[in-house]
């Protein structure tokens, strides 16, 4: 059975990156009938920030992505937070010490910055080790008076050098690296008794059971690594097959997206607005500005993955069914932000506009209007499809609840003519007369008497449109006073004409 993880540290907000990932791993899965795991990566106890944890919990809730097992969601393989599986971490670390796959280093973090300074280009491995202070280079009576001692140290990865390490992607294809550029990583350190990110990533990922590791590109060049820890522990015929999305790249193409172009541009890089505990900083969300989960969704889908159709719009169970992980792009994928508000409008035209309406009644109250929830849905009808977020529609329709208290002045010059209040209250007359105030009864009359008048039209429903709205927008004239109503609408163009 396909089992994958998404296994982010709570080092701060979920990063829109992330989120893509997650969704991948997600239509991966659900494809594949398999599992979807939640797992916490916080071993390194240094970077971890408070509330981080909370913060993707309810940012995946939001978006609809859900798993099927993890932190806060239960399963049988856990815990699921690093922090709680110490003692089986250290098991293995013993293990591969026992079995001289790495090995005890005593070198303080001052021997190795003074190491770095005297050899250019300095690496812990095959080449250096033998000149360093570990348990290779010492007798085996020193290395446990030291620890004895209470002498700090790390467990170290022994990286044999002279093999071709294959990574099998799905994505990228065969991607070989010669060990000999590898380093002895740093598995475990004794001040904390925390493996680090890459054991404890092993480790987990065999223990969980996981099939497929479908990650960002940053994690490419831990590959390797992380097949020789398979190999190490023997575990190479489970060993899962790897994935490595492209990077999002800043809207301009260059570089990766960073959490500051988020500010540069005025536009969210997190799903959810994010308040940082350390600096007090305040980031923007798509929630909070104003995006669909599911535009969000469908933007972020499409950020390195294309169906090889036309087909942009899709629901998640659509792209669960089209999502294919081998047309991933190998490429990193422009942040097209203009793209994601393209998203949020077609996402707005898709929705009933009863929908809309429930998003759009608060703001009308909140602007002192009790409307009956039938008009707001009619102006919702009139209006969706100009604005690209709910919260656009309040400036744009309020004429429709208030009369205008002043006219727009450029509009008045060009569009209020010397009859102009003249003509009006003659249309006032007709519209008057009128028992069928429909939209296309006063079309009929409205335009028979512009005729037997010889009026141009145009100025004519101009200076009807200023005298109801206040500018020269909005919709239909006849569906403005249709909805206005014949009372309404004969006052506000007795306003005007005064
Ligand atoms: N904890 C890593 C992260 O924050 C997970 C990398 C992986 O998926 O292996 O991205």
């Amino acid at each position: 059975k396909v089992r994958v993880r998404f296994a982010p540290s709570p080092t701060g907000a979920l990063h829109i990156g992330g989120v893509r990932t997650a969704l991948y791993n997600y239509l991966f899965a659900k494809q594949q009938g398999g599992d979807l795991v939640f797992r916490i990566e916080d071993t390194d106890s240094q970077r971890f920030v408070p509330g981080a944890e909370e913060y993707i919990i309810e940012s995946f809730r939001w978006l609809g992505i859900k798993f099927d097992e993890g932190v806060s969601f239960g399963g049988k393989y856990g815990p699921y937070r690093q922090s709680e599986r110490k003692e089986i971490y250290k098991t293995y670390v013993d293990k591969l010490l026992n079995d001289g796959k790495a090995y005890i280093a005593f070198d303080t973090p001052q021997e190795l910055e003074a190491k770095r300074a005297e050899t250019e280009n300095f690496q812990y491995d095959a080449h250096t080790r033998s000149t360093m202070r570990n348990s290779l280079t010492m007798t085996a009576e020193e290395v446990t008076s030291l620890i004895d001692d209470g002498t700090q140290y790390v467990v170290r990865f022994k990286v044999e050098p002279g093999e071709e390490v294959h990574i099998n992607d799905l994505i990228r294809g065969d991607v070989m690296i010669k060990s000999d550029i590898l380093d002895d990583k740093v598995l475990y350190k004794s001040a904390d008794g925390l493996p680090t990110y890459h054991l404890a990533n092993i480790v987990d990922d065999h223990l969980m059971e996981i099939t497929h590791v479908i990650r960002g590109e940053e994690w490419l060049p831990s590959a390797p690594l992380h097949v020789l820890l398979y190999k190490a522990f023997g575990w190479a015929d489970t060993m899962p097959r790897f994935a490595h999305l492209p990077l999002l790249l800043k809207p301009e193409g260059k570089g990766k997206l960073s959490k500051r172009d988020g500010d540069r541009l005025g536009f969210p890089v997190f799903p959810l607005e994010w308040h940082d505990p350390k600096t007090g900083e305040v980031s923007s969300g798509y929630r909070e500005s104003g995006y669909f989960p599911e535009a969000v969704i469908n933007f972020l889908a499409l950020l390195g993955w294309n169906p090889g159709t036309e087909q942009e719009l899709f629901t998640l169970p659509q792209l669960v069914e089209a999502f294919d992980i081998s047309r991933c792009s190998k490429a990193g994928a422009k942040y097209d932000y203009q793209k994601g508000i393209w998203f949020n409008h077609e996402y707005i035209l898709q929705k009933s506009n009863e929908e809309i309406a429930q998003l759009f009644a608060p703001m009308v109250a909140n602007n002192g209007i009790d409307e009956p929830m039938e008009r707001i849905v009619q102006v919702v009808s009139m209006m969706k499809d100009r604005v690209n977020f709910v919260k656009e529609l309040w400036p744009l329709c309020s004429f429709f609840f208030n009369a205008p208290l002043e006219y727009d002045e450029k509009t008045v010059k060009k569009r209020w003519k010397e009859n102009s209040a003249q003509v009006m209250g003659e249309l006032a007359e007709v519209l008057e007369s009128l028992t069928d105030f429909s939209i296309e009864n006063q079309e009929r009359e409205v335009f028979a008497w512009v005729e037997s008048k010889g009026y141009k039209l145009g100025d004519v429903m101009n200076a009807f449109r200023l005298a109801l709205v206040g500018e020269g927008k909005g919709p239909g004239m006849f569906d403005i006073s249709a909805f206005l109503g014949k009372d309404e609408t004969l006052a506000r163009l007795r306003r005007a004409i005064e």
